[in-house]
């Protein structure tokens, strides 16, 4: 893949940046990788990939990896008056 010069949804510049963070899905679960290389777009924030970056992930990812922790998230209900408000 050819390097991006430009976002492909809005045409912003396209720089590059390390995500201190990057969540993967992998047969159905979610994986967290750190400092993460990416291409990230300076008008709208979408994030880019270059294909070494993807193979990268991918490989770790089939390799049964030893995760070096887990993060625990807080469920919380969505509001059902902001609901019936959003319309839809
Ligand atoms: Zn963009």
């Amino acid at each position: 893949m050819p390097r991006l010069q430009t976002c492909s949804f809005c045409g912003g510049g396209i720089r590059p940046k390390t995500l201190p963070y990057h969540d993967e899905q992998w047969h159905g679960n979610t994986y967290r990788f750190e400092n993460v290389p990416a291409l990230v777009c300076a008008v709208c924030g979408e994030i880019y990939f270059e294909a070494a970056v993807s193979q990268a992930m991918d490989k770790v990812l089939t390799s049964n990896p030893k995760p070096k922790g887990f993060v625990q998230v807080p469920i919380v209900e969505f509001p059902l008056d902001a609901k019936t408000k959003v319309g839809a």
